[in-house]
């Protein structure tokens, strides 16, 4: 079982938590950082799929409460659809919520959360009440050229919500349907369309960046070059966070 894992080696020295994640003992509590399309969410499922934890996603929880048409949605989707961030209230109270799920006391990847400094100061102080603190940040570092093709082209089908790309990994359809019973049915997330993908890089650079320095000062951050293929990728974050 992947979940269960084996207790860590006592070797007398102070355990680090960044090193925590190379001690098979440890459970897995990181944070996946990058602009949009840099490849969080893709890099998320590879992990819950090796790791067991689940990955939180404040993107996917606030197009959900859209969905549903709750009143958190309706409030969260102007910004939504403007590329600009949901107030940090209404995501603070769902990361909160979130973390409170049974399943989280297993570790977790939070994907595109935190976005700024106040969530991630606000974050901090949450998994420091309950003792569990994060273990590393990965930042996925991709050049922005390559940012705004994987935006642009981006495509999901409605039916799996499985990730293409129209440039670069169009569907196979009967690969596709023969894998889930259905063929692929591609939609665009509104705000992958070209006028808010601009805006959505902006607020990156304008908010979530300086993040980048708030978790090397913590000594959390890790790099990973995440402009090559999703296999290649998801072994740097495996080697980033057992360094
Ligand atoms: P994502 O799927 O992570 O690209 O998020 C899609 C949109 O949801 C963003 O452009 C924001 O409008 C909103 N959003 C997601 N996560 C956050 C967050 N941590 N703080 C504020 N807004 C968020």
């Amino acid at each position: 079982d992947a979940i269960v894992r084996m207790p860590a080696f006592d070797d007398g020295r102070p355990q680090r938590y960044g090193n925590a994640l190379s001690s098979s003992a440890s459970i897995m509590r990181i944070v996946l950082l990058g602009a949009p399309g840099s490849g969080k969410g893709t890099q998320s499922q590879l992990l819950v799929k090796t790791y067991g934890v689940p990955q939180i996603s404040t993107g996917d929880l606030l197009r959900e409460a859209v969905a549903a048409g709750t009143e958190l949605g309706r409030r969260a989707k102007a910004a939504m659809d403007a590329g600009k961030l949901v107030d940090d209230d209404t995501v603070l109270g769902m990361i909160c919520a979130r973390l409170g799920h049974a399943d989280a006391a297993k570790g977790f990847i939070l994907d595109g959360f935190p976005r700024n400094i106040t969530q991630a100061d606000a974050l901090r102080k949450m998994l420091r009440d309950i003792g569990r603190p994060l273990e590393a940040v990965v930042l996925l570092n991709v050049d922005l050229g390559i940012l705004f093709k994987r935006l642009t082209g981006r495509r999901i089908c409605q039916d799996c919500g499985q990730v293409f790309n129209v440039f670069t990994s169009p569907p196979d359809t009967a690969l596709h349907l023969d894998q889930y019973g259905h063929p692929p049915r591609l939609i665009q997330r509104p705000d992958d369309r070209e006028e808010v993908i601009g805006k959505r890089l902006e607020v990156y650079d304008a908010q979530t960046k300086p993040l980048i320095n708030y978790y090397s000062d913590s000594g959390l951050l890790r790099v990973v070059d995440a402009d090559a293929d999703m296999g290649t990728v998801f072994q740097s974050i495996q080697q980033a966070v057992n360094s």
